[in-house]
């Protein structure tokens, strides 16, 4: 048994969004006084989310995220990680992370089986980065960066490319990866904000974003991505580590997507843009057993849109929801 699409695609990858909740109010994401948060009982429990994970590992998913909502503001995040890792059929367990809560656990999460983590960070300068977040945590997320590359963990960063903001600050980006050993991803910014589009100067898309930093150094080589990347990927020759960028919102990753997404309050997705199909927490409050959930799986995977587009314009209102209710 396994999860294929019509279309094909194979899904093996699982993100899961463990809260709504977040200590940061970036405003991409969310409006200033932040979202309205679910009871805590229409949460998944650890207990769902462990279920739900491993059903989905013996359909073949063999690679989770975990994001929110912030993950480490959940009460006992960590020991869902330990839990998480004796599932022997997950290659790479990954965290998604605003990093402002996280750096005492480092040492624990290098223990257990997590392969990377991808911090987000959209400004390298303190002032900046407090008008983003709406909340003056640039130290602490900074000193998470430079412990997290100094450890066993791969380290990717996260930078949401916002018009008027921090496009100053891409190539002071790339220069991080001179001598650091990291990822670096620009996003595309997406209208996932709680309210609908902002209200965006100048659009910063993947070509927008290549073609400044083309403008900048004499060579940029292009690497070879991994199958289903979500980003393609770039280097400066001799440098450490590496940069790519996410067509998030113009969306040239689709064709061969391997992801699907269960939201913190336990809703299926089958695209970023979908506006949910179903919700599994309910189902399996109701007593579905695992051959149900799997067999609801199989036929809900099965439904996949062929793209972000098709999901967005199936969806029959438009996208505003918070990216931490979803689950970036
Ligand atoms: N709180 C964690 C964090 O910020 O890393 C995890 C959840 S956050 C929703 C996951 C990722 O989505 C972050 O890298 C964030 O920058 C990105 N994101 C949130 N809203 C977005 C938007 N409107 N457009 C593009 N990316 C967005
Ligand atoms: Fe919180 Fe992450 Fe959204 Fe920022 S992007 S408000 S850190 S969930």
């Amino acid at each position: 048994m396994e999860l294929r699409d019509k279309f094909g695609r194979k899904i093996t990858y699982l993100r899961l969004a463990i809260t709504d909740r977040c200590n940061l109010r970036c405003q991409y994401c969310m409006p200033t006084q932040g979202i309205d948060i679910v009871d805590r009982k229409e949460l998944l429990s650890y207990k769902e989310m462990y279920r739900i994970t491993r059903v989905f590992s013996e359909l073949g998913v063999n690679k989770v995220r975990l994001t929110g909502g912030e993950p480490f503001v959940r009460k006992d995040f960590v020991n869902f990680l330990e839990s998480l890792s004796f599932n022997d059929k997950l290659d790479e367990i990954n965290i998604t992370t605003n990093g402002a809560l996280i750096s005492n656990h480092i040492n624990k999460l290098e223990e257990l089986k997590i392969n990377a983590i991808n911090l987000s960070i959209d400004s390298l300068q303190r002032e900046k980065f407090a008008k983003i977040t709406r909340r003056d945590v640039f130290v602490d997320v900074y000193n998470t960066l430079e412990k997290l590359e100094r450890s066993n963990l791969k380290l990717k960063l996260n930078v949401v490319v916002q018009s008027g903001f921090n496009t100053d600050e891409i190539i002071d980006f790339i220069e991080l990866s001179k001598n650091k050993d990291v990822a670096v991803r620009f996003i595309e910014e997406m209208p996932f904000n709680g309210k609908g589009q902002r209200d965006i100067k100048e659009e910063w898309n993947f070509e927008k974003i290549i073609s400044h930093v083309k403008e900048h150094y004499l060579e940029v080589e292009t690497l070879k991505d991994a199958e289903s990347s979500t980003s393609r990927n770039f280097k400066i020759p001799n440098y450490k580590g590496t940069f790519g960028i996410i067509p998030a919102f113009t969306r040239t990753i689709c064709n061969d997507c391997n992801r699907i997404r269960i939201t913190a309050t336990g809703m299926f997705k089958n695209c970023l843009f979908d506006g949910g199909v179903f919700n599994v927490r309910d189902f399996m409050r109701d007593g579905a057993s695992d051959d149900e959930l799997k067999q609801l799986f199989i036929s809900t995977v099965h439904k996949k849109p062929k793209n972000g587009f098709i999901a967005e314009a199936a969806r029959g209102n438009s996208v505003s929801e918070s990216m931490s209710t979803i689950g970036g």
